[in-house]
């Protein structure tokens, strides 16, 4: 049981995600975690409904992610992956050759989304480099999110991470505005001329698009129409530039397919995965790559591919994603997400009409209530706590994305806290 020395030594001393080490928000005490449940140090038990930001798919402790856990443990945790391969690599890359979409054929094992976008990213440059043509330059749309290394940054919306504070660090990139096309409105065709107008005047220098297919995460939880992203693949082919998606928020079942792209039909030359791959029980992401990018990246002038973390392939991280592969070729989660989506929009998509509500977005297992004002933080935290379920607001974003095994009166908890919040006056800046 934690004392309030201990809290006040977490206050003091542990810096947490996007805080303050003067002023830090409230932190809750977790102790146990089961199924859709979290439970506080205090006992009370909390609907969680962020599956640890879109990781824990088929909620915490599942029996078979932890079988296998416990098994490689004793097995093998860790081992270094130069020169060494293992059973749970293959294994879990025989699976993702499966789902993954079938040009991806070559499969580079990292420890972290931020790191997989890294990967990426120098793939992309080994490629050009490769083809004895070297370009520099990526393009992107505004409000993205790919993660808070230098390179993951740079190709983030420049105001919400900051470009500002971590200006001349920065490589500077070429930003278009968003599509304004709703997933599930109109396709309005002047959406495509920015990108069509970049991609026209720098296209020598570009060295690939990246994009998070159809759902922008932490960049404002915008859901944009499939027609953008077929328009953005057959652009990239007209002008011969790479496409990057980065599915690390999208992949394995959040939107409905397997994958975002499946939206749209189509495939990138290189996709990011990461966070739902070990169903939450660890830190492990990829970038998979079709044969043409890898073969250029091996024929640039390093000969290799220049990245190879400490941690790489980790056996633990393998076998348990290797599970998580298997749970999921059981091919339950399409109705689990169809059940979560059909509740979102019978219970959430009528607080349109809420005053304190500016729109609501819903799709697949992701449901987004966007506010005319800022929440504060920490006031509607304590109200979600108060109501028994957990829930992180950010911005003018209150949004759920529970496990996909969440029952129907547990669906109903969270959905309901979410409407009372809208109404919490005190809980908005
Ligand atoms: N890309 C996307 C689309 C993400 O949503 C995230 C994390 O939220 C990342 C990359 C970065 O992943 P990580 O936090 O594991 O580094």
């Amino acid at each position: 049981m934690l004392t309030a020395q201990d809290l006040d030594f977490d206050r003091r001393h542990i810096w947490h995600p996007y805080t303050s080490m003067t002023e830090p928000l409230p932190v809750y005490p977790v102790v146990r975690s089961e199924g859709v449940m979290l439970e506080l140090g205090s006992g009370q038990k909390l609907i969680d409904g962020m599956s640890s930001w879109w990781c824990a798919q088929h909620g915490y402790n599942h029996p078979e992610l932890t079988a296998a856990a416990k098994a490689q443990l004793d097995a093998m945790p860790h081992v270094m992956f130069g020169g060494l391969t293992h059973e749970p690599a293959i294994r879990l890359c025989e699976a993702l050759r499966t789902m993954l979409p079938p040009n991806l054929e070559c499969i580079f094992l990292a420890d972290s989304g931020s790191v997989a976008v890294e990967v990426a990213l120098k793939m992309a440059l080994q490629y050009w480099h490769g083809k004895g043509a070297p370009r520099s330059k990526f393009l992107t749309i505004a409000h993205g999110y790919h993660g808070d290394t230098f390179g993951a940054m740079s190709v983030c919306d420049p105001v919400n991470s900051m470009h500002s504070l971590y200006r001349r660090f920065l490589p500077e990139h070429i930003f278009v505005p968003a599509p304004q096309s709703r997933f599930d409105g109109e396709w309005l065709a002047s959406d495509i001329e920015p990108f069509q107008a970049a991609l026209r005047q720098h296209h020598r220098q570009i060295a690939a698009v990246i994009l998070e297919p159809i759902v922008q995460g932490a960049g404002g939880m915008r859901v944009y129409h499939p027609e953008y992203l077929r328009r953005v693949r057959a652009l990239c082919d007209e002008y011969g530039v790479l496409l990057i998606l980065d599915e690390i928020a999208t992949g394995f079942g959040r939107t409905g397919k397997l994958f975002a792209c499946e939206h749209a039909g189509i495939a990138p030359h290189i996709m990011c995965i990461g966070k739902a791959l070990t169903g939450g029980m660890m830190t492990l992401s990829a970038a998979a790559a079709s044969r043409e990018v890898a073969d250029a990246v091996s024929r640039s002038e390093a000969g290799v591919f220049m990245h190879g973390p400490t941690f790489m392939g980790n056996p633990l991280a393998c076998a348990v994603a290797a599970a998580n592969m298997q749970i999921l070729a059981r091919n339950e989660w399409p109705a689990q997400v169809g059940a979560i989506e059909a509740h979102f929009q019978a219970a959430l998509a009528p607080l349109r009409h809420e005053k304190n509500v500016a729109d609501v977005r819903i799709i697949g297992a992701i449901g987004v209530v966007e506010t005319r004002r800022p929440v504060s933080m920490a006031a509607m935290q304590a109200f979600f706590v108060e109501k028994g379920v957990w829930i992180r607001p950010f911005g003018k974003l209150i949004y759920l994305m529970p496990p996909f095994i969440i029952q129907a009166h547990e669906l109903q908890k969270l959905t309901d806290a979410v409407a009372a919040a809208v109404r919490y006056e005190a809980g908005f800046s």
